[in-house]
Parts: structure tokens; C-alpha cells; sequence
């Protein structure tokens, strides 16, 4: 097995592990609603993808809502 010939530094290894950060994420504004949002997703905020609706975001009340017909059926 090889094996590393000598032990690197404190400083060696902290200086590699500057590289590890993390970037802030790049969100653009959605030209539905104009809140920030991810590119190429859709947006969390009206459900909007190339101008079209996409997907329904339900409320928490509507969330709720159903939750509690779903006990009633059951
Ligand atoms: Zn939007």
C-alpha cells in the first residue's frame, strides 16, 4: 500500500481546505411574480415555468384543508 512519505502540515491542509467554501446561491427574479428564484426551475412563489402555470402552490390554510378531509373520510 502507498503510503504518504511524510505528514504535511497544519497549514498545507488548511490552505487545500480554503477551497472548500460555499458560493451564495445565483437566483434571477421570475418575470411572473418577480420574486428571486432558481434558474431553469420553477418558481416556488406562483408555480410558473416559461410563462406558463405549471404547477398549483397551495397555501398552508389549503394544505391544512385537506389534511382535515382526509381524517373525515377515514
Ligand atoms: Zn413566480
Amino acid at each position: 500500500m502507498p503510503n504518504p512519505k511524510r505528514r504535511h502540515s497544519k497549514a498545507r491542509g488548511r490552505l487545500r481546505r480554503t477551497f472548500y467554501k460555499l458560493e451564495p446561491l445565483q437566483l434571477g427574479k421570475c418575470p411572473q411574480c418577480g420574486k428571486a428564484k432558481m434558474s431553469h426551475r420553477i418558481c416556488p412563489h406562483c408555480g410558473y415555468y416559461k410563462g406558463k402555470q405549471v404547477v398549483v402552490i397551495k397555501t398552508v390554510d389549503e394544505k391544512q384543508k385537506e389534511r382535515e378531509k382526509k381524517r373525515t373520510k377515514t
